[in-house]
């Protein structure tokens, strides 16, 4: 079993604060403190240009980073070895995860997604097929229809698996399998998954997956995002962003284009190598526990939390699958003065945060949130509320981020 205080003890957490945000932005890993300095100044600083062949923390070159934090991130995610790589933000892998999967289904035109996706994913999608301009269509259904649009038109779904607003969870292997019947591929996106909860990419058949290392997995503000592609795709896929570093051979500098070997054709251009020196110190605390645990830990602390809200504050109403084999790793609450309240909350040191229209958010974190603290949110919460602590003019302004 996790020692989940020796865990939360690796967290840089301000004194005073419960910090239910894990969801859009894990916490400093004290250790990364050290290490940034490190590559800052003994890579950075004195290896200069040469670090690209013997910096990083292993002294494997900082050209390896990618594939090799890919691999440590693949192991929570049930990715096989050599699958994943690093790079870019999660928009761009969106883009070039659908952009492959559409090359490999050129007879076909529609792509399924859902209103529960997170909006920058259909963006870029829409994007996607306005230069294609092929004549694609993106079908954006409810997230329970999602099984019954997938007919043999589909080339591609494209799924969110957990809801960032409800954390309502998609069934990951039933929705593969679906499309596979039908000839159709796909994309998964574990932004609120990766480190969240358990994920099998291999076990269920995903084609390709993608996801972010800022929020669960507490990669700090601007971390890469990963790319998966199924081991059976590796050499047919082709990169739409045929960058230089997703070359075969980069440093032939040819000038045309050859995609690398495997996974390492998803790279696009140069890595965020200080970055990545964050990331490896996140990373050293997921190798202290399992998903199995995290997941099971998860679970008590979003009980005891909907139980407590439930039981104190009945103005509050539940916009999470009750059953937590059916949400992610976070609770949400639907309140028409949702902002007002984040904001009250915020001031008092619980923090969470508000998803319009009327979304209260609050993320569960094993690895630096405990029960105390979920008792310590819940008294706070029902003080705000039912003391209508929120109702002020200050907690009504609109910050440019929610
Ligand atoms: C957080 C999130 C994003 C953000 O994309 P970035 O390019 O990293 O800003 C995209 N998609 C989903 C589903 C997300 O949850």
């Amino acid at each position: 079993m996790t020692d989940f205080a020796a865990t939360k003890a690796c967290f840089h957490l301000p004194e005073g604060m419960v910090y239910l945000d894990g969801n859009s932005l894990g916490p400093l890993p004290k250790a990364a403190t050290a290490r940034m300095t490190q590559a800052m100044e003994a890579e950075w600083g004195d290896m200069l240009i040469t670090g690209w062949n013997r910096g990083g923390r292993d002294g494997a070159g900082w050209m390896a980073q990618p594939t090799a934090l890919g691999d440590r991130i693949g192991g929570l995610i049930g990715a096989e070895a050599g699958s994943v790589v690093l790079g870019d933000t999660l928009s761009i892998k969106v883009y070039q995860a659908l952009a492959s999967a559409l090359e490999l289904r050129p007879d076909r035109r529609v792509v399924i997604s859902d209103s529960g996706n997170f909006p920058s994913d259909l963006y870029m999608a829409d994007g996607l097929i306005r230069s294609l301009d092929k004549g694609h269509e993106l079908r954006v259904v409810a997230p329970d229809e999602v099984e019954a649009a997938i007919t043999d038109e589909v080339a591609a779904i494209m799924i969110t698996e957990v809801d960032y607003r409800s954390g309502r969870k998609h069934d990951m292997a039933a929705l593969t399998k679906k499309a596979h019947s039908v000839g159709a591929l796909a994309i998964w996106d574990l932004a609120h998954s990766a480190g969240a909860l358990e994920v099998d990419l291999s076990g269920a058949g995903a084609d390709f997956a993608v996801g972010c290392t800022y929020k669960y997995l507490n990669g700090g503000p601007g971390a890469p995002a990963f790319i998966y592609v199924a081991p059976r795709h590796a050499k047919t896929a082709r990169p739409a962003l045929s960058g230089w570093l997703g070359h075969e051979s980069p440093f032939a500098f040819d000038l045309d284009y050859r995609p690398g070997s495997g996974i390492e054709r998803m790279r696009v251009g140069t890595p965020p190598v200080l970055a990545m020196a964050a990331l490896e110190c996140a990373m050293d605390i997921w190798d202290m526990t399992t998903m199995a645990d995290v997941r099971a830990k998860s679970i008590d602390l979003t009980e005891r939390f909907v139980k407590g809200i439930e039981s104190t504050c009945p103005m509050l109403l539940l916009a999470s699958p009750r059953d937590p084999a059916e949400r992610g790793s976070q609770i949400s609450f639907a309140f028409p003065d949702g902002y007002a309240a984040m904001q009250a909350l915020i001031a008092r040191g619980v923090i969470g945060d508000f998803r319009a229209p009327d979304i209260m958010r609050f993320g569960f974190t094993p690895l630096y949130v405990d029960e105390a603290d979920v008792d310590r949110a819940v008294e706070i919460i029902a003080d705000v509320m039912n003391n209508r602590l929120w109702d002020r003019p200050e907690y009504k302004r609109r910050a440019r981020v929610t």
